[in-house]
This record gives structure tokens, C-alpha cells and sequence, in this order.
């Protein structure tokens, strides 16, 4: 009962918080209504993160049914429901839900009105312009970058890597880690593989105007072993090269093209500058990886 009520308390402070940042917005007072927002967003991802959930993936899909109905009680368009029904369908398929199937939700900042698709309309709650509401991108990458640090990344990363494998041989490359997880070899692979996508895009979006890009189960392919090379160092040769010719090329074309774009068929549309920069900070966040694989 205490518990449920402090938890009602803290619901009620972080509303008030927000509140009082969008009355300081009001007053012109951006600088301060951002410390609030940013604070709120530590709170409640904090509180989150110690949730430390690990229901398995089955109890997961099953759970999207009780959230559709608890979203739904506070007033949430109908339509995000339904979308995540279309989610849950696909993940029980073994799929990935579609840009068609779940676009990106857009939100009235001043009224919380919710809506699936940007409304072509004045915010039908509160009367907001459309281009005062803010849009939920699916992920956080696509701006990472702007070119001329994307080429950087792409330069030197792979380098990174290479720094890495030095001096360990093929019986380190492949050791498992024993919480789970890939292997070196795995790890290098799956940058082969990206470096690989990439390729592809980019020849894609520069050739043909706002070409599909079709969805890559690039994580799957990391664990298999067939018509892969023997060593894990000719991995990384394959790696490298087709890297070097992806940089060839994007040092090369006008700047224009960087904002040619291509329809993702999870994201959306994408630019090449959204889409290479996507690349670049993933395969980053894979060297902290290998850095963990190292021997001690
Ligand atoms: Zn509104």
C-alpha cells in the first residue's frame, strides 16, 4: 500500500516537473525547460534500468497485449494499439515489423494529442501546427553523424579493429565467451557482413532515385560458419577492402548526393548521410565488444 503510494507521489512530481517546463517554454526560458525534460528522462530511465526485466521472449509478446489495454486507458490513440498488435503478429512470425505496418508515431508537445502518422492538420486537441510535433524515430543512429565525421569513422574504426586482433591467434578468435555472446570471429564477421549492406545501399541510392532498401537480418549471419574463410584474419581483409571502396566512393561524390535517399523498408525514408551514419556508430559500439574479448 506504501509502496503504491510513493509510487503515485513520484508520478505526480515527475507530471509537475514537465508541467513547469512547458510553462518555463511558455515564458521563453528554452535553456532551463530542457534541464527539466532532460532530468525527467534520467528519472525515469534510471527507475527503468534497476526494473532490470528478463522475462523471457515469449512472456515479452504476451505482455504487449496488457500495455496495448493500459495504453489505451490513458488515452493513447487507438492506432498505437493496433500497431503494436501488427508488431506482435510479425515477431510471432519470426519477422521484423514494416515502416507500413508500424510508422513513426508523432506527438503534440504542447497537448500529448497522439497520433500514428504526421497529421497533415492542426493538432485536433489543441490546434498546434503539425510541425510543432515531435516524431519518435525508431533509432537514434541515423543522427549521429554528419558527413565529414562519418568519413573519419569509417576510416579509422576498422583500424581500431585491427589494433585488436593483433597478435592473438585463431584459437583466441574463436573461443566463446563463457556469459554468451559472440566470439571475435563472430564480432568480425558481423562487421564483414554490415560493411557488406552498406555497400550495397550506397551503390543503390546513388544509382537509382529513392530505391527500396530492403530489411538485412545482418545479426543471424554473424554465427554461421558456411563459405566463410578459414581465417578470421581474412575476415577482417574482406572487411577492410570493401571498406576501402565504400570510402573511395563517398570521398568522391558531390555533396548533394549525401541527401540522396532511399525507403527503408523499417526506417522509412533515409538519407546516405542517416544511412552511413547508422553504419558508423553501430559498428563502434561493437568495438567495446572486442575490447571485452581480449585475453586477460
Ligand atoms: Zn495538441
Amino acid at each position: 500500500m506504501i509502496n503504491t503510494m510513493q509510487k503515485d507521489d513520484s508520478v505526480k512530481e515527475i507530471i509537475y516537473i514537465l508541467a513547469i517546463a512547458a510553462r518555463f517554454e511558455r515564458e521563453g526560458q528554452y535553456n532551463i525547460a530542457k534541464i527539466l525534460r532532460a532530468s525527467v528522462d534520467a528519472i525515469t530511465r534510471r527507475a527503468a534500468f534497476n526494473l532490470n526485466l528478463t522475462m523471457d521472449r515469449s512472456k515479452l509478446i504476451e505482455e504487449l497485449d496488457r500495455i496495448k489495454e493500459t495504453l489505451s486507458n490513458h488515452g493513447v490513440n487507438p492506432d498505437f494499439g493496433a500497431a503494436l498488435k501488427r508488431g506482435k503478429n510479425a515477431m510471432i512470425e519470426g519477422n521484423l515489423p514494416l515502416i507500413g505496418e508500424i510508422p513513426h508515431p508523432h506527438i503534440c508537445r504542447r497537448c500529448g494529442q497522439s497520433y500514428l502518422r504526421k497529421p497533415t492538420t492542426n493538432c485536433l486537441t489543441c490546434g498546434s501546427w503539425p510541425s510543432s510535433f515531435q516524431q519518435f524515430l525508431p533509432v537514434y543512429w541515423l543522427s549521429e553523424f554528419d558527413p565529414l565525421t562519418v568519413l573519419e569513422h569509417l576510416r579509422e574504426t576498422p583500424k581500431e579493429v585491427k589494433k585488436l586482433l593483433a597478435g592473438l591467434d585463431e584459437d583466441i578468435f574463436t573461443k566463446l565467451p563463457v556469459n554468451g555472446g559472440w566470439s571475435i570471429r563472430q564480432v568480425v564477421t558481423h562487421l564483414r557482413d554490415a560493411q557488406g549492406v552498406l555497400s550495397t545501399r550506397l551503390k543503390l541510392i546513388l544509382e537509382q532515385d529513392n530505391p527500396i532498401l530492403t530489411s538485412q537480418a545482418v545479426f543471424d549471419w554473424a554465427t554461421r560458419e558456411d563459405g566463410k574463410p578459414a581465417s578470421t584474419n581474412d575476415i577482417f581483409d574482406m572487411y577492410w577492402s570493401a571498406r576501402k571502396k565504400s570510402l573511395d566512393i563517398l570521398e568522391t561524390i558531390p555533396l548533394k548526393d549525401w541527401w540522396r535517399t532511399g525507403e527503408h523498408e523499417e526506417f522509412g525514408k533515409l538519407t546516405l548521410t542517416q544511412q552511413v551514419s547508422y553504419f558508423a556508430a553501430h559498428e563502434i559500439t561493437h568495438l567495446r565488444q572486442l575490447n571485452n574479448l581480449q585475453p586477460s
